[in-house]
């Protein structure tokens, strides 16, 4: 393959909000030693898109947005083992995804089980893997342990909830509204909280829980941050996965002596995959527990390409529920 392929593309074209955003042509040229080119099928829309559009994460612009997707190999690069034309792939980890044709280094690919279509593949790589080393490494939750869980009806969210009470953990979860809740107690959540209206929430989950929990999974940040704090029981864990509502302010460490000796992390999914067994060991986990129907994902929005900014102005809006994904054509 020598020629150079056109394809449709999301572009940054400067740091801002949604209405930097621009879908145009853009020349991919042939894959290289060691990738593969892929036909994407979907692109997955993510929290951290947000932040590098946003320049939070700076990157040079021009770019193309996109972390996650999925799509069928049409061509090998030099060197490539172990992949071939036709292949289903996925990722989760690799910049200038949302494009119809992309380039992809077979390090950073995971094959697509049979019985998982690619849309759903990609809806799952990122989110996926970041819940499952939540409950595997980062707080290995086991039976009996209590769980707070909030933005349960999210994407990630959804997920954690799901591996959590497969665990046969208990969760309590928090969302914004009924419908939301309600989302939440499908995926197997025992107690849920609006916490939108709720004027104690660390009353309320203790309240919920009969004690302290053991562990708080929170990707919310900034509004969360001290309720979760004052859920835990004592030498608890407080994961800090995010910052949907903004980033928590620097902190006096003596809290977490006064609040009962608690641990707090805050981790991010690459270093939770920092090995090919790793990755590939996550992947088959999460994949294959969508194949034989134990993990549910619900794709809560569907947008072309060419409504880009409409899909991250519903996630950043708190009007989506589940995985956003993009596909290149209606
Ligand atoms: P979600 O689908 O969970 O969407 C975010 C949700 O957060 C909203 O739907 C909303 O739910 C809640 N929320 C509360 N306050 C706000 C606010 N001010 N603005 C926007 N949303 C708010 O997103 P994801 O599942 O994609 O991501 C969840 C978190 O996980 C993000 O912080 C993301 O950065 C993080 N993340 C971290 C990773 C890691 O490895 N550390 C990897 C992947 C994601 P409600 O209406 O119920 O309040």
């Amino acid at each position: 393959m020598t020629t150079t392929t056109t394809a449709r593309a999301v572009i940054v074209t400067k740091p801002g909000d949604g209405s930097v955003l621009e879908v145009q042509d853009i020349e991919v040229t042939p894959p290289g030693a060691g990738e593969v080119q892929v036909e994407v099928a979907a692109a997955g829309v993510n929290f951290i898109d947000v932040y590098k559009r946003q320049g939070v994460y700076p990157t040079p612009t021009p770019f193309v947005l996109g972390e996650e997707g999925a799509g069928t190999v049409t061509a090998l690069g030099d060197g490539v083992d172990g992949f071939s034309v036709g292949d289903h792939v996925a990722w989760a980890q690799a910049g200038g995804s949302e494009a119809s044709v992309v380039n992809r280094r077979t390090d950073d690919l995971v094959p697509v089980p049979d019985g998982v279509d690619l849309e759903t593949a990609a809806a799952a790589m990122l989110q996926g893997l970041t819940a499952h080393y939540l409950v595997t490494s980062t707080f290995p939750a086991k039976e009996g342990d209590i769980a707070l869980v909030h933005a349960a009806a999210g994407g990630v969210g959804q997920l954690l909830v799901q591996l959590l009470t497969a665990k046969g953990v208990t969760v309590i979860a928090t969302a914004g509204s009924e419908e939301k809740l309600e989302i939440a107690r499908r995926r197997g959540a025992a107690h849920t909280i609006d916490y939108s209206s709720t004027q104690d929430l660390a009353a309320a989950v203790r309240e919920a829980a009969g004690r302290g929990v053991d562990v708080v999974y929170d990707g919310v940040g900034k509004a969360t941050f001290d309720a979760s704090l004052g859920s835990l029981r004592p030498r608890g864990m407080l994961v800090l996965f995010g910052g949907a509502s903004g980033q928590v302010p620097p902190f006096d460490l003596q809290r977490l002596n006064r609040a009962g000796s608690l641990f707090i992390t805050r981790p991010t999914l690459a270093h939770y995959v920092q090995t090919r067994d790793e990755l590939e060991w996550r992947a088959r986990e999460v994949l294959g527990a969508i194949a034989d129907g134990t993990l549910e994902v619900e794709i809560g929005g569907r947008y072309p390409f060419d409504e880009a900014a409409a899909a991250y102005d519903a996630l950043e809006g708190r009007r989506t529920t589940g995985k956003v994904i993009l596909v290149p054509t209606a």
